[in-house]
């Protein structure tokens, strides 16, 4: 089967992010980074035995051969008017709740394309899709966009990708065979490097990460709960977002 370049796929999806960027009038930082990597890849599996809630590609898509992640870039806005106090800003709630509609979007009319194209393809939520008793869920986009080499993870939990951490992600499974990414060769977060920084875990309001997979987890959800009934009358969505742990850092918009 012939193989699928990167780079196909990247213009592929920027040109259907340009579409719905310039509509919503938001200034999302375009190119969106995209990565692959083949449903053979044995990180996938590993990912399984560590996360077992996690599904294999292969248990969603039978057919898959390869995943693809892509980023799209809150705006610099966004990330600058979150960094103050410790209520969500506006700009940052409502980037969420465009961007999940845009991501959705352009990730199912990118399998449709691909499908044009003759390929099994179909594309995953981009959130809401867990457990809320165990808050684990069927796929993780961030896991996805490590094993594709879309970045790594920083002290957040977050992706660090080459447009930083403030994104928010979307996957693509395809019977394709794409053009793998190389992973990055070292760790993107300063502190994962050795150099102190902690910055985003300071930031928590709730002090998650104190206990992250103990009550941190919990009470993140509590607060991102709080937070999307506070504001649905006025974003007229749900936004359980907050972002305090993405703005104001050396990684929210680029790698340090
Ligand atoms: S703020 Fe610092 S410690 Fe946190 S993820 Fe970014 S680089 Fe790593
Ligand atoms: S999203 Fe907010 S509550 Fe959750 S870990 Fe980040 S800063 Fe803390």
């Amino acid at each position: 089967m012939a193989k699928i370049s990167l780079d196909e796929v990247r213009e592929l999806i920027n040109g259907l992010l340009e579409e719905e960027v310039l509509r919503s009038g938001i200034r999302f930082r375009l190119p969106a980074p995209v990565a692959s990597r083949n449903t053979g890849d044995v990180l996938w599996s590993r990912l399984k035995s560590v996360h077992p809630w996690i599904k294999h590609p292969r248990e969603i898509l039978p057919a898959a051969r390869s995943v693809i992640v892509f980023a799209l870039p809150l705006s610099a806005e966004a990330v600058e008017s979150n960094v103050e106090g410790e209520e969500p800003s506006i700009q940052w709630l409502k980037e969420y709740l465009v961007g999940n509609k845009i991501i959705e979007k352009v990730g199912r009319r990118v399998a449709e394309e691909l499908r044009n194209w003759g390929f099994k393809s179909i594309a995953i939520m981009p959130t809401h899709n867990f457990d809320v008793r165990s808050l684990t869920a069927s796929w993780s986009h961030r896991h996805a966009g490590y094993v594709c080499g879309l970045g790594t993870f920083g002290l957040n939990n977050m992706l660090i990708t080459p447009k930083g951490c403030a994104v928010r992600l979307g996957t693509i499974l395809t019977e394709a065979v794409v053009e793998e990414t190389p992973r990055p060769i070292s760790e993107y977060c300063l502190e994962k490097k050795g150099i102190s920084c902690g910055i985003c875990v300071r930031r928590c309001p709730v002090s998650a990460f104190s206990a992250w997979e103990g009550s941190g987890k919990f009470r993140c959800f509590s607060r991102l709960t709080e937070i999307a009934i506070r504001y649905y009358k006025v974003l007229h969505g749900y936004a359980d977002a907050c972002g305090k742990c993405c703005a104001g850092l050396p990684c929210s918009l680029r790698i340090p």
